[in-house]
């Protein structure tokens, strides 16, 4: 069976063209020993069945990048039948800069020229044949997402000759050169020596390791910045050669994705309308007062009635109406239009309560012992309803990430921050890893996998965590909502986004920190092309927001159910193992255990000072630990016990109100337990992830660093919040930090090393 390689820039289509090419058969596994996607699957479409593997996208065969070090030893190593070149063809030039290297290696390519749709949608066109004579190699047009030229691009490709020479563009004076370090190659028994060659000549690092290389890269190249000199005559022999096939509608005009990025990557509007989007994505997604149209009419004097005030009955203990058609109605308005987000989470809502409902009355009918009941509603049903009621809205925000990470325009938020994330001490590239820290973790300290130097790697996923992920949107949602009803604020998106802009901003100072001291070193440069800005694909949006939600409720009913049926055991038993039936919580062992390190959160505001009840929420960050949606359910089963006959709200909110009245927290103290869930450990897989992504001795270190900085973010929330006027306090402390750190990195001053160097 022939093997064939789909290879090509990011973004080209290489995942579209492979799940065209190998539908059902396709399966994911890993690259041994990096944890990037391997994609391999069948064709069948032809009489030889066809072994496909989808590499890594690369914008180059250097070892910059795992990425590329995959693609480069695969090709070399396993020697596929022939290597299908995947071309963006709305980008052409760039995406032919990885072409002219592939093709220095000793495999049979075809260029596989992609999205031709699009270039034919704008007028524009390719002359194809031209293309492939001045190439070199077969060239079909293919639309990898309207399945079209995949058949001939496979009859080609599987037609090709088994044996093809290396063959490279860059001539003139590097010849001499290339063909020296040719021969050096060609004496060696290794494949491709083409390909050596030229690497060798750029300085790779992985070619110096020959023996006797090195004496001859310093001797060819004289001092000379090779790497340099072979990308700009790459890109020469591109515009000159290869680009001639294009004919553009109109060579002047720009295409509509430059005019775009005119505006959206505009060097001072850029980040602005940035920071828009963001925003209006959090409106869609959380605003229960969708444009500010109910603000806006009560500020003319004429607030829009809600369902209650039209002399619907509304019934306080399940927050629904109990006609079921304005029930139903109320999802997407009452006294206020919702958004989107907000109606999609009312909708689902509705039908949890409903189904809760109906087990409590199954429960009640079967006639089950009191402890038994409480088990199955407050335990069971309580816990999973209240971490499914967040669903809605996690998917919510992730369709819009995923939006907007598939038309490209990530991409070029990646760009515009490049320049900011440098004076942090961070490249551009760490703003991927970043952003999707808002959707989870894990996958998310993945794809640091993508920065090539160690130090900032580790920096970036020890932060990553302060990006907070969907399933600390529960504790944001339900204490904002609490807040807002309790001390009279007045917008809970204002307080969540305001959240989100406060993660972002401790994970920037803990970077610049980081970077000063114990994770000092170079940021490494930042090459990226710009894809050409595509709609995204509703099949792709759909898998994305599968994937999502099959992960979530996986989690639901296997780690959540599992604390809170935990925590429902440890807060309904006494020491003696005897039931509490009359509600006096604070007989339960979890009462206990919760006073006993009540006490440690004290300078953070909910700790002693907050009485009696105030251990709930020193519990509630513990069980967070297990997974961040638990600090919430924890507050259901709580709640519960608070007060009596209490059923539990689907946005927590209620459970929010009851546990802030009962406690006396203070708005700075509810702000800093949102923070200290926020910046703290994170839940026990990510926890998981970053053991196995980190360099093995910075695992310790990463702990100790999230118990700090929450703690940290948490006292200076809370004090300053409390008596502003420690701000002053806290600013002189950073100032003597700083200056401590500037002067020792000055060598100045010499401070102890506390870390032993380890190997
Ligand atoms: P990969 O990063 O190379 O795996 O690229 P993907 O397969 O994920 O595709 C990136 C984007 O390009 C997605 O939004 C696809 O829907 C889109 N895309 C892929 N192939 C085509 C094509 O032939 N035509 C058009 N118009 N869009 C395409
Ligand atoms: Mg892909």
């Amino acid at each position: 069976m022939k093997t064939f390689a789909l290879a090509g820039n990011p973004n080209c289509g290489k995942t579209t063209l492979f799940n065209a090419l190998t539908g059902s058969t396709a399966h994911v596994g890993n690259w041994p020993g990096v944890t990037v996607d391997k994609r391999e699957g069948i064709y069948k479409g032809s009489t030889e069945k066809v072994n496909i593997v989808d590499l890594p996208g690369i914008y180059s065969l250097s070892p910059y990048t795992p990425e590329e070090v995959i693609s480069r030893n695969f090709i070399l190593d396993e020697k596929p039948d022939g290597i299908i070149n995947i071309v963006d063809a709305t980008n052409l030039e760039r995406n032919l800069y990885l072409t002219t290297q592939i093709l220095e290696m000793d495999v049979p390519v075809i260029v596989a020229l992609n999205m031709m749709d699009e270039v034919e949608k704008v007028g524009d066109s390719i002359d194809v044949k031209a293309l492939e004579r001045a190439i070199g190699v077969p060239v079909v047009a293919i639309s990898a997402l309207r399945k079209k030229g995949i058949k001939e691009l496979m009859d080609r490709a599987i037609a090709m000759s088994p044996q093809r020479k290396g063959t490279t563009v860059l001539g003139g004076d590097l010849a001499p050169k290339i063909e020296r370090a040719k021969q050096f190659f060609a004496a060696t028994d290794v494949s491709s020596p083409l390909f050596h060659a030229i690497k060798m000549l750029e300085g790779d690092e992985i070619e110096l390791r020959h023996e006797g290389a090195k004496e001859l890269f310093t001797e060819i190249s004289a001092g000379q910045d090779m790497e340099a000199t072979v990308a700009d005559e790459r890109y020469k022999y591109i515009s000159a050669h290869f680009s001639t096939a294009k004919n553009k509608k109109e060579k002047a005009e720009l295409t509509k994705s430059d005019k775009v990025d005119r505006v959206l990557t505009h060097r001072i509007w850029g980040l602005p309308i940035f920071a828009v989007i963001l925003f209006v994505i959090f409106h869609l997604t959380f605003s229960e007062d969708l444009f500010y149209i109910n603000a806006i009419a009560s500020a003319a004097g004429s607030p829009l009635p809600t369902f209650e005030d039209m002399g619907y009955a509304f019934i306080e203990d399940t927050e629904i109406y109990e006609n079921f058609g304005i029930a139903l109605a109320a999802c997407f308005y009452d006294g206020a239009v919702f958004s989107p987000g907000v109606m999609f989470t009312n909708l689902f809502n509705l039908l949890l309560n409903y189904i809760s409902y109906g087990i409590g009355l199954g429960v009640e009918a079967a006639g089950a012992a009191e402890w038994a009941a409480s088990l199955i509603n407050d335990g069971i049903v309580g816990g999973i309803t209240a971490v499914l009621g967040f669903l809605p809205q996690i998917l919510t925000l992730f369709l819009f990430f995923s939006i907007l990470e598939d038309t490209g325009y990530m991409a070029r938020v990646a760009f515009i921050l490049d320049r900011i994330f440098r004076r942090f001490g961070l490249s551009g590239r760490a703003f991927m890893p970043m952003i999707m820290g808002f959707g989870c973790s894990l996958p998310a300290m993945i794809n640091t996998r993508t920065l090539a130097d160690d130090k900032e790697r580790t920096a970036t996923i020890r932060v990553i965590p302060f990006f907070s992920c969907g399933a600390k949107l529960p504790i944001l949602t339900a204490i904002a909502g609490g807040m807002c009803e309790l001390f009279g604020l007045p917008s809970v998106e204002l307080i969540t986004y305001s959240m989100y802009v406060l993660g972002v901003v401790t994970a920037i100072i803990c970077v610049i920190v980081m970077r000063a001291t114990t994770m000092r070193g170079e940021v490494p440069p930042f090459i990226m092309e710009l894809p050409a800005y595509h709609l995204p694909g509703f099949k792709n949006l759909m898998l994305h927001l599968w994937d999502k939600t099959k992960h979530f409720v996986k989690k639901a009913f296997t780690i959540i159910f599992v604390s809170t049926v935990l925590i429902w055991f440890l807060q309904s038993f006494r020491w003696n193992w005897t039931y509490i039936a009359d509600g006096s919580i604070q007989d339960s062992i979890l009462a206990s255990i919760g006073q006993l390190i009540q006490p440690l959160f004290t300078p953070l505001g909910f700790g002693s000072q907050l009485g009696e009840y105030g251990w709930v929420f020193a519990v509630a960050a513990i069980t967070g630990l297990i997974a961040k949606e638990n600090v919430i359910s924890t507050f259901t089963v709580l709640a519960a016990m608070l007060v009596a006959g209490f059923e539990g709200t689907e946005d927590g909110v209620g459970e929010a109100v009851v546990m802030i009245s009962a406690t006396g927290m203070t708005p700075a103290a509810c702000i800093s337990f949102i923070m200290f869930n926020m910046t703290t450990i994170p839940c026990f897989a990510a926890v998981a992830t970053a053991k196995a992504e980190l360099p093995a001795h910075k695992f310790g270190g990463t702990l100790v660093f999230w118990l700090v900085t929450s703690y940290l973010v948490g006292t200076v929330i809370y004090t300053v919040g409390n008596w502003w006027w420690t701000v002053f306090i806290w600013l002189v402390a950073a100032a003597v930090a700083g200056t401590v750190i500037v002067l020792n990195n000055m060598g100045k001053i010499k401070l102890p090393k506390f870390r032993k160097n380890k190997v």
